[in-house]
């Protein structure tokens, strides 16, 4: 069966390039009828934190990608969390110390260093030149005498390694490029490249599906594989994703984290959408398509070479679809946080009007492209604008719009309240007996009420501002 993992360091919210390769692979699982795996990387004990944990598992369950087995879930190859798993790594380093294919080094950074420059000053790769390869067990033991601490060297041989990747193909490698490289640091912790393929190994995975900036890393952890007598698993290497200018996607070129998206009112069905097109596509070209239908259609040989370029606009565009599937009242419930927190509105308002600011928000859904913009946009319900733009200035300039305003508010003094059949009865009666029509009519109607030439749907807007605050703002737009 299939077993894929998503495996992120605890450094911070959820990077959208990491989240996309978090997506792939749910949906390669989920498609597989397969599992889906989290996997906590928080060997780097500075920069790992548990409040960046907490964060991820936020993240990803907001976007709605559950995971099948890790940290909360638990499973049959935990733990789930690499700082729980040192005795493991400790077992297999001994082992290949033990097998010859691992050595300690204790070559001190200055040497290192020196190293490094010969070899760029020569023209070749900077590798480790082997210094430490050969110390007898008893040069060993006198320098651990001496208190010096070692760090832990795989040996590479020369040599190319090809791996097959199932986005990008066939690739070799040669290892002079890189040579004996460090799985454990003299402080005892064992890095990456090591422990990834330990976990890995031992979780059964089956695919490894991440970002295409691990794919130099893939020849150091096929030989560990190897050397360890471990299946290698299939690798697939997505893309990364690009800024709207072509470089890397990044903090500079706006929201970038998952929890961003979320505090601007994108929703997680649009998030989610959004990134499975980024670097795939659906067989028919299909855009707007739902958790079941991206499952059901999910392929990774439709995974593209490419790098994806992210469009702010067409993941606006594609929130605004969201928005205007929801119900009036989920809309309701979604958007009273931001008009609580923009100060519109308080707790006790939306307590007491709830099916009130539900209907506003009903009237300007078909505009809405983010929650956070909602208060911008109903906020002619509780302010009359009285600054009136050059456009206003003209219409109401118009020979029949103070009869238009004069005729539409005593129509309106006569009725005991207001719905959409009285409403369309008195913008007839206001036609007729003025003579305007389109734009001279409902135009100038739209600026007696709120002062503003766009906003609301026109009837929506009139019947939930309701008699008496209607009476009172054309009022005052005709003084
Ligand atoms: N912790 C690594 C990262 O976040 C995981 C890489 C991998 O999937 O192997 O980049």
């Amino acid at each position: 069966a299939v077993r894929v993992r998503f495996a992120p360091s605890p450094t911070g919210h959820i990077h959208v390039g990491n989240v996309r390769t978090a997506l792939f692979n749910y949906l390669f699982a989920r498609n597989q009828k397969g599992s889906f795996i989290l996997r906590i990387e928080d060997t780097d004990l500075e920069r790992s934190t548990l409040e960046s944990e907490k964060l991820i598992y936020e993240d990803l369950q907001w976007l709605g990608l559950d995971w099948d087995e890790g940290p909360i879930k638990g499973g049959d190859y935990g733990p789930y969390k690499q700082t729980e798993r040192f005795d493991i790594y400790k077992k297999y380093v001994q082992k290949l110390l033990d097998e010859g294919k691992a050595y300690k080094c204790f070559c001190s950074k200055e040497e290192l260093e020196e190293m490094k420059e010969k070899a760029l000053k020569e023209g070749k790769p900077p590798r480790y030149n082997g210094k430490c390869r050969n110390l007898t067990p008893q040069e060993i033991e006198a320098l651990e005498k001496e208190g010096k601490k070692a760090s832990i060297r795989f040996k590479v041989e020369d040599e190319e390694v090809t791996i097959y990747d199932i986005i990008k193909g066939e690739i070799t490698f040669k290892t002079d490029a890189f040579g004996d490289f460090i799985i454990v640091r003299p402080d005892g912790t064992p890095v990456y490249n090591f422990v990834v393929v330990i976990d890995d190994a031992l979780m059964k995975i089956t695919h490894v599906i991440r970002g295409d900036d691990h794919l130099s890393n893939t020849p150091k952890q096929v030989l560990i594989y190897r050397a360890l007598g471990f299946e290698v698993p299939k690798f697939a290497h997505i893309p990364m994703i690009l800024g709207p200018d072509h470089s890397k996607l990044s903090k500079r070129h706006g929201d970038t984290s998952v929890n961003q998206f979320r505090e601007k009112g994108y929703l997680p069905e649009a998030l989610f959408n959004y990134l499975a097109l980024l670097s795939w596509s659906h067989p028919e070209e299909k855009e707007v398509l739902s958790k079941e239908e991206l499952i059901e259609a999910f392929s990774l040989d439709r995974v593209s070479k490419s790098a994806a370029v992210f469009d702010f606009e067409k993941l606006k565009w594609m929130n605004g679809i969201y928005i205007r599937n929801k119900s009036k009242e989920e809309l309701a419930k979604l958007c009273v946080p931001y008009l609580v927190s923009s100060g519109l509105v308080n707790e006790a308002y939306v307590e007491e009007n709830f099916d009130l600011l539900a209907d506003m928000i009903e009237s300007v859904k078909d505009n809405l492209e983010l929650l956070s913009d909602i208060s911008q946009y109903i906020e002619v319900y509780f302010k009359l604008n009285t600054v009136f733009d050059e456009k206003a200035k003209e219409l109401l300039a118009l020979e029949t719009s103070i009869p238009v305003l004069k005729t539409f508010l005593s129509e309106i003094e006569k009725v005991d309240k207001l719905d959409e059949q009285i409403y369309k009865s008195i913008v007839k009666n206001v036609q007729k007996s003025t003579g305007a029509k389109g734009k001279s009519l409902f135009m100038v109607i739209r600026i007696g009420v709120s002062g503003l030439t766009k906003g609301p749907e026109l009837d929506k807007l009139v019947i939930n501002l309701g008699k008496d605050e209607v009476i009172k703002r054309v009022k005052e737009v005709l003084e």
